[in-house]
C-alpha cells in the first residue's frame, strides 16, 4: 500500500492510503493499530506532504562504490553514519533554499527506509520485520562545506535539505535490486540499482539499532550511487526509486 501524508484545501494535516489517484483517510497512528475510513479526497485537491515526521534521520555515507570512487575514497569496513535533523525534512514539491553558506549544492538520491517499530539491537535476520516501507530520498549537500568542516551537520543539516516522499510504499520485499535514478531538468545524472549498496538494508538496521534506539517513523537514508553533481537556483531535481515512485522538488533562494 501507498501511505502518504497531506494537508487538505481546508488546512487540516491527515494520513491516507493512495490508490488510483484517491487517498482514503487513516484513522490512529500509522505505526500502530489502525484503519482506513470512508472519507477521501481526490489526490489533485490535496497537497502532499513529507510522508513522515521523524525524530531523527540517520544516514550512510559512500554505501555505493562507484561513489565512494568519485569522492576518492575506498567503501569503509564498516557503515559510515552520519545525521540530518528533523528540521531539514521537506516533502515533495517543496523548494529546497540554497542556502547564502555554500556555492556548491548537490543532490544525492537515496532509498530511504521508515521503521515501523522500536528497534534496539536487532540482528540483521530480523531486521527487515521492523520496516515500516520505503520511499525517496534526496540527501541535499553543501559539497564545498563537507570538505571545510570534519564534522558533516552543516553541510547535510540545513532547513529543507532532507526531501522525502512521494509516499511510503509498504509492499517492497526486493528492497536490494531495486533501481535508482536522479534527473536534474529532465536529464538523467544518477542511475543505478540497489544491489550496489555495500551495506544492504538489513545490514544497516542491525548496525544502527546497536547503536541508538530507532523509533517508529525514523528514516534511514541508504546512500547514494555516483553522478553527484551541482544543483542552481530555478533547477527541478527528480529523485526516482524503482516500485516507489519519483520525488520532485526546486531549488530557490531564501
Ligand atoms: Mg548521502
Amino acid at each position: 500500500m501507498r501511505y502518504v501524508r497531506f494537508e487538505t484545501r481546508a488546512g487540516e494535516k491527515k494520513y491516507g492510503v493512495l490508490s488510483d489517484d484517491k487517498i482514503k483517510v487513516i484513522q490512529g497512528s500509522i505505526f500502530e493499530d489502525h484503519s482506513i475510513t470512508e472519507e477521501a479526497y481526490p489526490l489533485y485537491t490535496v497537497k502532499l506532504l513529507a510522508p513522515v515526521e521523524p525524530t531523527k534521520i540517520l544516514c550512510i555515507g559512500l554505501n555505493y562504490v562507484d561513489h565512494a570512487k568519485e569522492f576518492g575514497k575506498p567503501v569503509p569496513d564498516e557503515p559510515l553514519l552520519f545525521l540530518k535533523p528533523s528540521t531539514s525534512v521537506i516533502g515533495p514539491e517543496e523548494k529546497i533554499i540554497y542556502p547564502p553558506q555554500t556555492q556548491n549544492l548537490h543532490y544525492e538520491v537515496e532509498l530511504a527506509i521508515v521503521i515501523g517499530r522500536t528497534a534496539k539491537n536487532i540482528k540483521r535476520a530480523e531486521a527487515l520485520e521492523y520496516v515500516f516501507g520505503y520511499t525517496v530520498g534526496n540527501d541535499i549537500t553543501a559539497r564545498d562545506l563537507q570538505s571545510t568542516d570534519s564534522q558533516w551537520s552543516r553541510a547535510k543539516g540545513f532547513d529543507t535539505f532532507c526531501p522525502l516522499g512521494p509516499w511510503i510504499e509498504t509492499e517492497i520485499n526486493n528492497q536490494d535490486n531495486l533501481d535508482i535514478k536522479l534527473y536534474l531538468n529532465g536529464e538523467v545524472k544518477q542511475n543505478s540499482n540497489t544491489n550496489n549498496l555495500a551495506f544492504k538494508c538489513a545490514d544497516l538496521i542491525e548496525y544502527l539499532s546497536a547503536i541508538m534506539t530507532l523509533l517508529p517513523g525514523d528514516v534511514i537514508l541508504t546512500g547514494t550511487p555516483g553522478g553527484i553533481g551541482s544543483m542552481q537556483p530555478g533547477d527541478k531535481v527528480e529523485a526516482y526509486v524503482e516500485k516507489i515512485g519519483t520525488l520532485t522538488n526546486t531549488i530557490a533562494l531564501p
